[in-house]
């Protein structure tokens, strides 16, 4: 049913229909096409154009370890009166967000996160090889960079704090990591304009120049090896004697099976159909720079002290923000924004603002911190891939993978167990 002159034919009706083109859905689609399914992903507007386009395009294999809801009644106080640059919590919106917050307060016990850490292990060993498998086959090894991130600190005393921390994670989980001190790190990043403390270095991590470029380059593969991509909105999604029905601009396509990948908006088609899961969002955004004269930056640096990200990317600098805990379509709140960028002056010398306006994305989050992957209790034909808070770009091609050795009777690379969308 691949590639041919029965392909617009073939494509109504489909084995599986992706819904959602984001880093998420692309990748789940391209891992289902490699096993011999056909499949037509459904996007309402292009792919990786929403949270798969602004994120940093850190490809995070180091990231074990949750960011698990503060305990520190400083930072709570900070992020609730709007003090902090890494968290923020928008008041309007607490009586909606409420209940998700308290669930993902619950679950950020040191045990919860250990788990979360246990599941995150057999997947994110393994995002780098899988991320490159595509990028090579999507000739988009061109955006990947070497060199992994660095956390700046500016006093000594925080740094040894961290550098205690990312010794236990490598002694559990064999993270590696390098201590920097100033010196060092004014060799490495000779641009810096202040003295910091020192820093620490993750080598490991990719990063890319342009997550949006990437997730188009996934989604041009997807269809020159004989997927199809269909504009429609996945709310049209209907229950049919045979499977599902989505209407798309060239037509309904039914397929005996579904998977939901729509990242922050997952819920809207889960809902009616009376799944509930605990999704909520981490707002953040982000704005690109010139630099001052020829300043460059040879890492990705994240403020250690204030929670944001100065990305070195195809376009600019990107300031990435944190986390604004507020509903996903609340107006936009520049103020984390804002004070970043007066942070990042003050030891990077950013010149003037690309973007005309701020962008702004959700990472969806469920309580654990842990994706949702596999199929739909009591739903035939129902299969999810959302909730991958922090680390969808990472992720990506790993759980799309896992989802399709699942839907395809394939052994697993890891046991899906934790991932299930019934856990809550
Ligand atoms: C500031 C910031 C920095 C980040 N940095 C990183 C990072 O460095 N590394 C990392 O791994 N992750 C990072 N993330 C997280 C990462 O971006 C997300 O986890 C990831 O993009 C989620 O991918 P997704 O495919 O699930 O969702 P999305 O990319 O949002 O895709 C969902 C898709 O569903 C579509 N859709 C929605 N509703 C409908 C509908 N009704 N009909 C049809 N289509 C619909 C949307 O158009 C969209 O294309 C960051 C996030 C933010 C906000």
């Amino acid at each position: 049913m691949r590639g041919n002159g029965l392909r617009e034919w073939a494509n109504m009706k489909c084995d599986v229909i992706v819904l959602g083109a984001g880093m998420v859905g692309i990748s789940s689609a391209i891992q289902l096409l490699d096993r011999g399914k056909s499949v037509t992903l459904v996007d309402r507007r292009g792919p990786a154009e929403e949270t798969s386009f602004g994120n940093a395009g850190l490809i995070q294999s180091e990231a074990v370890m949750p960011y698990v809801f503060p305990r520190d009644p400083s930072i709570l106080i900070g992020a609730a009166f709007g003090l902090r640059t890494d968290a923020r919590v928008r008041w309007a919106a607490l009586p909606r967000i409420a209940k998700a917050l308290l669930s993902y307060a619950k679950a950020g016990t040191t045990v919860s996160a250990r788990k979360t850490a246990m599941a995150n292990v057999p997947i994110l060993e393994r995002v780098r090889a899988d991320h490159e498998g595509f990028m090579q086959r999507a000739g988009a090894m061109h955006h990947m960079k070497e060199g992994g991130y660095v956390r700046l600190f500016r006093n000594g005393v925080d740094l040894e704090a961290a550098a205690a921390v990312d010794e236990a994670v490598k002694a559990e989980f064999g993270v590696e990591y390098d201590v920097w001190d100033g010196r060092r790190l004014a060799a490495e990043e000779p641009n810096l304009t202040r003295q910091m403390a020192g820093a620490i270095h993750f080598g490991t991590p990719g990063r890319v120049d342009d997550p949006g470029a990437v997730g188009a380059a996934y989604a041009k593969l997807f269809e020159t090896s004989g997927g199809a991509f269909r504009r429609g909105d996945a709310r049209s999604l209907t229950k049919t004697p045979e499977g599902w029905t989505v209407t798309t601009e060239a037509g309904a396509v039914s397929a005996p099976e579904v998977v939901v990948a729509l990242g922050p908006w997952s819920g809207e088609v889960l809902n009616p159909l009376g799944v509930r899961p605990p999704l909520f969002v981490k707002r953040g955004y982000h704005m690109h720079y010139k630099a001052s004269g020829n300043a460059s930056l040879n890492h990705l640096l994240f403020d250690g002290d204030n929670g944001y990200a100065l990305c070195p990317m195809a376009r600019g600098i990107r300031i990435t923000t944190g986390a604004e805990f507020a509903s996903r379509d609340d107006p936009s709140n520049y103020d984390q924004l804002t004070k970043a960028e007066a942070q990042a002056r003050t030891f990077f010398p950013l010149g003037e603002r690309i973007d005309p306006e701020p962008w702004r994305g959700a990472r969806p989050c469920l309580p654990d911190l842990l994706p949702a992957v596999g199929p739909v209790p009591g739903q035939t034909g129902l299969f999810v891939n959302f909730g991958h808070q922090h680390l969808g770009f990472t992720m990506g091609p790993t759980t799309g993978l896992l989802l399709a050795q699942m839907m395809t009777g394939e052994d697993t690379f890891t046991d899906p167990s934790p991932y299930r969308i019934d856990r809550f």
